[in-house]
């Protein structure tokens, strides 16, 4: 699927042609993304709002049109519910702020899942050690996924908010977060969704979800590291406090005190990265003209096939085998005294072979220690990537283990 517009995908490492199924980490940029770029910094930029003069204004008008673009991509009611932050990670940290601030005391309880990215777990932990509120945990079932009814469980009078992910970064499972939100929101509980691994692979509709507050990354949408989104639902902005201060986000400053100004802009202190959101919203238009539920459809079919090709391997184990995955699949394989072959040999004699995967923890360490294992092997899709990608990787997958075993 259009992997002419991605020039890094050309090139050779090791001498090998490069096959990259690290999307997961980050994704390609096309060329209209790239150009993009090019075309802010020759011709338009000048730092944004507050400009009388006509860079400015252009460039007020590329990042403001980014916003607008990117609240209808994700299904905002508002361009007003849609805050730019670093990634997501900035994300769910400015939420924990200022949801801690408004609303957790001293015995609150916050609930993530099991399955989590480190940056969904511990912005949590920071807050709940601030103000000694606990931090409660959704299992996980026999099969890997979400235990509902140990989540029903959970949800009490002393449960201020519910934090989980679309998509498992490591397992690729899609959560059920409809069903979360729905038996969260009957307990009169607010819901964030951690999409980064979901924005880029799947449609997402925030509205038709009903969740509260959603975080994505450009990076991993084919657009440029340094910037993300930070989507919530106005009524529940309007109640939190600013989480810096500084330029653009104050209405006046005087001695005497601050008072602040409207929707977004109160969440933005300091000049916006407005280059990144103008290549972010190019990107978001490029998915829009691939049709994501083409790419969504394209990526769980090179998964599956890739899982298919993956369970004629002696001794592999597929985490969430045989589920539907956005994308993203992780394996481990052991040899044939049940040892396992440690995941870093498998990813350096793969790179050897100019296959690109990701090894480790991929940032989900409790989910590590549920699963009992130091890490695992993570293959991960984008548009671009092809079953003859898929055929490579297999093939330098057996040539490792020639070498290994
Ligand atoms: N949440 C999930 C599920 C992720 O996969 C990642 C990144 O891999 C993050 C959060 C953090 O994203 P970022 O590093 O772009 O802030």
């Amino acid at each position: 699927m259009h992997r002419e517009d991605f020039p890094i995908l050309t090139q050779q490492v090791h001498g090998k042609p490069l096959v990259y199924l690290d999307n997961a980490a980050t994704s390609q940029k096309p060329l209209c993304v790239l150009d993009a770029i090019t075309e802010a910094y020759s011709t338009w930029n000048a730092n944004i709002h507050r400009g009388t003069h006509h860079l400015s204004q252009v460039a007020t008008a590329k990042h403001e049109e980014a916003r607008t673009l990117l609240a209808q991509f994700i299904g905002a009611n508002s361009s007003r519910e849609v805050l730019f932050t670093r990634g997501t990670t900035e994300g769910l940290n400015m939420l924990a702020f200022c949801f801690g601030e408004a609303f957790i005391r001293e015995g609150d309880e916050i609930i993530v899942s099991a399955l989590e990215h480190h940056s969904n777990i511990v912005p949590w932990q920071m807050l709940c050690q601030r103000k000694q509120a606990v931090l409660k945990v959704i299992p996980l079932r026999d099969d890997l996924k979400l235990d509902l009814e140990a989540f029903s469980q959970l949800l009490n009078p002393r449960t201020k908010l519910v934090s989980v992910a679309h998509v498992s970064n490591v397992l690729g499972i899609i959560n059920p977060v409809e069903e979360i939100i729905r038996i969260a929101h009957a307990h009169g509980v607010p819901v964030c969704i951690d999409g980064a691994q979901s924005a880029p692979h799947l449609p997402v509709d925030v509205r038709a979800l009903d969740c509260d507050f959603f975080v994505c990354s450009a990076h991993k949408m084919y657009a440029p590291t340094g910037i993300g989104l930070l989507y919530g639902k106005e009524q529940w902005l309007n109640q939190l406090p600013p989480y810096q201060g500084g330029g653009e986000m104050i209405q006046h400053v005087s001695w005497q005190g601050t008072t602040y100004n409207e929707l977004p802009y109160r969440f933005e202190a300091g000049t916006p990265d407005y280059v990144g959101s103008y290549a972010w919203s190019v990107a978001a238009r490029y998915m829009q003209s691939c049709n994501i539920a083409s790419i969504a459809a394209h990526e769980q079919e090179l998964t599956a096939y890739a899982e298919q090709q993956l369970q004629q391997i002696a001794g592999i184990r597929i985490y969430a085998a045989g589920q539907p995955k956005a994308g993203v699949l992780s394996f481990n394989i052991y040899d044939g005294a049940g040892k396992l072959i440690h995941p870093f040999d498998l990813g350096a004699l793969l790179d050897q072979q100019g296959v690109a995967v990701r090894i480790g923890h991929h940032c989900a360490e409790p989910l590590m220690t549920t699963l009992q294992i130091p890490g695992t092997v993570r293959v991960s899709f984008a548009l671009y990537n092809t079953r003859d990608e898929v055929d490579r990787f297999i093939t330098a997958l057996r040539r490792s283990l020639d070498i290994l075993l």
